[in-house]
């Protein structure tokens, strides 16, 4: 999303920053009061059946008005909240439209059913992938959802050692980065590599008494020789300077702090790309889209009821115009075809004519003249069938 903010979120932004001073100072000290004034009460009352002492009825009529103070004052920073608050939704409600679900005609979803378990899933799988494993069981429990232990356990797995990995524990990620380092270098992964290299690190960090240590770990860098000769070098140099303090010594940057967050990300990419897990979830990015699309989708819409052509966006699966999302949201490649001015499809793929051009099968068909086909571009004459289908 851009930085600049609309006017309605300008408004609603100055409404939120009148509410903020209030929030820290509602419930807390009054609470607080209140607690220890019951459990004074409590203290008393434990005397049941004793009549009270004169120095009791007085404690307990002290307690008394201290409740109501507190109650009373409690009240009023609620009154206080309260109005400001209800400032906020009523700022919502003028700056922002409400009525949303009219941007998609109901044809385009399935059944209610059907969407409530869609978005119930989309909702765990999220949870899981930001390591809320508790929330999300819970969620299943309460809504009834069967999620099976094989689509769990990749998300139990990496959160298992990215917490590691947030404490600086690197023996579970090195684990895991070993046992799959084929794939790993088949992805140009150089995670076991940068795992090794902050062991390595830990070690030199650590002192001169660790020196040998370091050297003996050394030899961990010898598959990775060819493909990070320099990084290695770096570290080898190092070594000279660690008597004299690595804090003190041109190589002070291995010891900066910003490669542990780097191995977490490093490891999140290269894991989640391994187990064909998405780095986000599917529901943070159609959040994420949706945000960008949606105030385009209202101007269509009103656009559509304006012209009273309710007709036009009968696609199932395509909006009627295309929405710049930015390069965050590529995924894949698309080719429109240059004869159609359509995009392909599965059931109208991109074909490559021998003389290299590519058209859509559908306007293959349509060029089709007497069993031979004439390349709309270049001319060169030749035999449909010899058209080869492109997979991007
Ligand atoms: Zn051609």
């Amino acid at each position: 999303m851009s930085g600049k903010l609309g006017l309605g979120q300008v408004a609603l932004m100055s409404e939120w920053n009148a509410v903020l001073p209030h929030l820290p100072s509602i419930g807390g000290w009054p609470i607080h009061c209140l607690l220890s004034v019951f459990v004074r009460i409590h203290s008393v009352t434990a005397l049941q059946g004793t009549p009270l002492s004169a120095t009791l009825s007085l404690v307990m009529s002290q307690c008394c008005r201290k409740i109501k103070d507190t109650v009373q004052k409690l009240a009023s920073d609620h009154k206080d909240i309260h109005s400001s608050v209800s400032r906020v939704g009523k700022a919502i409600d003028r700056n922002f439209d409400s009525e949303i679900c009219g941007v998609v005609s109901d044809a385009v979803w399935d059944s209610r059913e059907k969407q409530q378990q869609i978005l119930q899933m989309a909702i765990v799988e999220h949870l899981y992938q930001q390591g809320m494993l508790s929330v999300a069981e819970e969620l299943c429990q309460e809504s009834t959802l069967n999620v099976d232990l094989d689509f769990k356990q990749p998300f139990l797995e990496l959160n298992r050692i990215l917490e590691a990995l947030h404490e600086q524990d690197l023996g579970p990620a090195l684990e895991w980065a070993i046992s799959h380092r084929q794939r790993l270098l088949e992805l140009n992964s150089s995670l076991e590599f940068k795992l090794h290299r902050l062991h390595f690190i830990r070690l030199l960090a650590s002192g001169p008494e660790k020196q040998l240590e370091a050297l003996s770990y050394a030899r961990h860098f010898q598959p990775f020789a060819r493909l990070h000769q320099r990084e290695i070098q770096v570290m080898m140099g190092s070594l000279v300077y660690l008597r004299l303090g690595l804090e003190k010594s041109p190589y002070c940057h291995l010891l900066d702090n910003s490669h542990w967050a780097e191995i977490c990300e490093t490891f999140t990419r290269d894991a989640c790309s391994l187990l064909g897990l998405s780095v986000e979830s599917p529901l943070s990015v159609s959040f994420a889209s949706g945000c960008v699309a949606l105030p385009v989708l209202m101007n269509i819409k009103a656009v559509i009821e304006q012209r009273q052509c309710t007709g036009v966006w009968s696609h199932k699966d395509e909006l009627p115009i295309e929405i710049e999302l930015g390069m965050k949201c590529w995924y894949h490649s698309v080719f429109a075809c240059p004869i159609l001015r359509q995009q392909t499809s599965d059931s109208n793929p991109p074909i490559k004519l021998i003389c290299g051009h590519v058209i859509s099968r559908d306007a293959l068909n349509k060029l089709i003249n007497g069993g031979k086909l004439k390349c709309p571009y270049c001319p060169m004459e030749q035999n449909p069938a010899d058209g080869k289908r492109i997979i991007f």
